[in-house]
């Protein structure tokens, strides 16, 4: 759990569940942030294993009001079948939103009907995908939400996320190797007046853990 920042109109916490990457290097679960903003509970990113990493952090998936998914690799979004899941057996009847790229809803449903036939848990959830597509920025009641392009693989419409509250917050998901150095973060504009920047390094011995853990201080 990295600091909180609080002002008394608004709330923000950030709790670290993954920061692997596609290969868990050093051991970590795959991406996976949770972000209590005010009320709202939002996971950015749900690695495929990050689903343990919620339930080593105790973050139930009631918890939850938010999947924002940054781009269609398994380390990123492949937690989702087992958290719909979850909250499937768990009858969740809270609404939930998951914003993501371009024909998330269908990947999502392959994937469920791939890894368990037959459940329908979906169908009885009260479930809102919001894509990317839509004109920027997207508003929710406790934040407004920024989605750019970014280098990356482009067959998963890879994307920096920016959220903003009355404090601004940056979580970037991607991984570092389609950026130029670690240190031109700062300087990217969907970076600016940035109170986090987060990225998954590819390595535990890189600089980019110093930098990731820099970064999360700030
Ligand atoms: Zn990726």
């Amino acid at each position: 759990m990295f600091p909180s920042k609080r002002t008394s109109m608004n709330e923000l916490t950030l709790k670290v569940i993954g920061c692997g990457d596609a290969f868990a290097s050093g051991g970590r679960n795959h991406s996976c942030f949770f972000l209590k903003i005010n009320r709202a509970g939002v996971l950015l990113d749900l690695g495929g294993t990050a689903f343990a990493g919620l339930k080593q952090h105790s973050v139930d998936q009631s918890q939850v009001d938010y999947i924002i998914i940054s781009h269609l690799h398994g380390d990123h979004y492949g937690g989702l079948p087992f958290f719909l899941l979850d909250a499937g057996v768990k009858k969740r009847s809270k609404p939930l939103t998951i914003v993501g790229p371009k024909g998330l809803r269908e990947k999502t449903l392959a994937l469920l009907a791939l890894l368990y036939p037959g459940t329908r848990v979906m169908e009885k959830m009260s479930i809102r995908f919001v894509s990317f597509e839509e004109p920027m920025p997207l508003s929710f009641p406790d934040f407004r939400l920024r989605a750019m392009p970014v280098i990356h693989s482009k067959a998963t419409d890879p994307h920096g996320i920016r959220l903003e509250t009355q404090q601004r917050l940056l979580p970037i998901p991607a991984t570092r190797n389609g950026h130029p150095s670690c240190s031109t973060f700062p300087k990217m504009p969907i970076c600016s007046y940035a109170n986090v920047i987060s990225i998954n390094p590819t390595s535990p011995d890189t600089s980019a853990i110093g930098f990731y853990k820099n970064t999360c201080r700030i």
